[in-house]
C-alpha cells in the first residue's frame, strides 16, 4: 500500500481488514485463507471437495475501496478509512464510520483500541486517532477562532434498548419530535479539551463495556458501540462523527437458538444490520426514503444518512483462518453490498 492519501471525494468508502492470525489458531496449525494482491483486491481460497474426493480451493475474489493485510497498522487503517471524514464536520456535515464483521475479527482492535491495561503499550484505535485529528484541526487557523466546542458521547446499543457508557450504562430512552428528530433523552455529552481528555472517555466508556462480562457471555458481541465526536458553537451542533463497533455479524444467526433471550437478540441484531445496509444504500443513492425507522441503530444514526454532507465509511474486518472461511464471505458479500450502486 502506497501512503498517500486518497483524493476522491466518495461520500461511501467500503474497506476490508484482514488480521493476521492469532497465538491460539498458530498452535492449532489454522490454515490462513485469505490473501491481499493488491490494495484494493482481497481473495478467499474455499477449500471444496470434487465428486471423485479430490481436494480444491476455490478462490473468491472481492474489490473494495482498500483492502488492508495482517500487516497493517490501526493507524495505517484510520488514514485511508475516517481520516478523510473528520473536515466533514467542521465544514457542518455529518460523518459515520462502522466496523462490521465477525466476534474477533478485530472490530474493538481497530475502533476502540485496547485500552483494558492487559496490553503492554494501550494502543490506539480509530476512536483515539480521529479525536487527535479534530483538536488537529481545531487549533488551525481557519477554525481556531470559529469558537467550536467539542464533546464526546459513548453508548452502546443492545438488544434495542439503549445504555449510556459513560454514565454507568443508564438505560436511555430514544424520542422522535414531530420534526423527526431523533433524541437520545439524557445522553451525557461530556466537554473535552484535548486528546488526552477524550482518551480518558475512552477508557471509562470501554470499561463500562466490557463490566461484569465473561470472555465466554461477552454481551459486546452482542451490542453495538457508538462512540460520537461532537463539534458544537455556543451550543448549536455543527457536525457530527459517530464511529461505530457493531454487534458481531454472526449472532445475527442466532434466531435458532435454543435459548430464547438468545434467539431474540440473534433477531435484532439482523434486523439491524440489514436497516444498515438500506441506509447507507440510501445515501449513496441520494434516496429521498431512509428506512431508518427498522432498527434502533438506524434510528439513532438518522440525521447522519441524510443530508448532502453526510459521508460514510464501512470497514468489514476479516479473521483469516479456515474455520472462518464461511463468516468470512458472508461479512464480504455484505460489503460488497453495501458498496454496490
Ligand atoms: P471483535 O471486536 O471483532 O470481536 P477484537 O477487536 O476483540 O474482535 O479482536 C480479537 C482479538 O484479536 C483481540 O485480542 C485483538 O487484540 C486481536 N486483534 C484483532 N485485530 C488485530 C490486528 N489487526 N493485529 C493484531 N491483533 C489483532
Ligand atoms: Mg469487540
Amino acid at each position: 500500500i502506497s501512503i498517500s492519501d486518497p483524493i476522491e471525494e466518495h461520500r461511501i468508502c467500503v474497506c476490508v481488514r484482514k488480521r493476521p492470525l492469532n497465538r491460539q489458531e498458530l498452535l492449532k496449525k489454522e490454515c490462513d485463507v485469505v490473501t491481499v494482491p493488491s490494495k484494493c483486491v482481497l481473495m478467499v481460497h474455499e477449500p471444496k471437495q470434487k465428486v471423485d474426493l479430490t481436494k480444491y480451493l476455490e478462490t473468491q475474489t472481492f474489490r473494495f475501496d482498500f483492502s488492508f493485510d495482517e500487516t497493517s497498522s490501526n493507524e495505517m487503517v484510520y488514514r485511508f478509512t475516517a481520516r478523510p471524514l473528520v473536515e466533514t464536520i467542521f465544514e457542518g456535515g455529518k460523518a459515520t464510520c462502522f466496523a462490521y464483521g465477525q466476534t474477533g475479527s478485530g472490530k474493538t482492535h481497530t475502533m476502540g483500541g485496547d485500552f483494558s491495561g492487559r496490553a503492554q503499550n494501550a494502543s490506539k484505535g480509530i476512536y483515539a486517532f480521529a479525536s487527535r485529528d479534530v483538536f488537529v484541526l481545531l487549533n488551525q487557523p481557519r477554525y481556531r477562532n470559529q469558537n467550536l466546542d467539542v464533546y464526546v458521547t459513548f453508548f452502546e446499543i443492545y438488544n434495542g434498548k439503549v445504555f449510556d457508557l459513560l454514565n454507568k450504562k443508564a438505560k436511555l430512552r430514544v424520542l422522535e419530535d414531530g420534526k423527526q428528530q431523533v433524541q437520545v433523552v439524557g445522553l451525557q455529552e461530556r466537554p473535552v479539551g484535548c486528546a488526552e481528555d477524550v482518551i480518558r472517555m475512552i477508557t471509562v466508556g470501554s470499561a463500562c463495556r466490557t463490566s461484569g462480562q465473561t470472555f465466554a457471555n461477552a454481551s459486546s458481541s452482542r451490542s453495538h458501540a457508538c462512540f460520537q465526536i461532537i463539534l458544537r458553537r455556543r451550543g448549536q451542533m455543527i457536525g457530527k462523527f459517530s464511529l461505530v463497533d457493531l454487534a458481531g455479524n454472526e449472532r445475527g444467526a442466532d434466531t435458532s437458538s435454543a435459548d430464547r433471550q438468545t434467539r431474540m437478540e440473534g433477531a435484532e441484531i439482523n434486523k439491524s444490520l440489514l436497516a444498515l445496509k438500506e441506509c447507507i444504500r440510501a445515501l449513496g443513492q441520494n434516496k429521498s426514503h431512509t428506512p431508518f425507522r427498522e432498527s434502533k441503530l438506524t434510528q439513532v444514526l438518522r440525521d447522519s444518512f441524510i443530508g448532502a454532507n453526510s459521508r460514510t465509511c464501512m470497514i468489514a474486518m476479516i479473521s483469516p483462518g479456515m474455520s472462518s472461511c464461511e463468516y468470512t464471505l458472508n461479512t464480504l458479500r455484505y460489503a460488497d453490498r453495501v458498496k454496490e450502486l
